[in-house]
């Protein structure tokens, strides 16, 4: 797994970063919390 260079706006730690599909969602360990997003082509 990868970091994100974006943070968590709750906790500011860095996402983990997962690959899905066309995308990725991003992770924050400490508040569970996840977000998606997308490349734009
Ligand atoms: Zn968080």
């Amino acid at each position: 797994m990868e970091l994100s260079t974006r943070l968590c706006p709750l906790c500011h730690v860095p996402f983990l970063q997962i690959p899905v599909g066309d995308g990725s969602i991003e992770i924050c360990e400490k508040c569970q919390g996840t977000f998606f997003e997308f490349d734009e082509l």
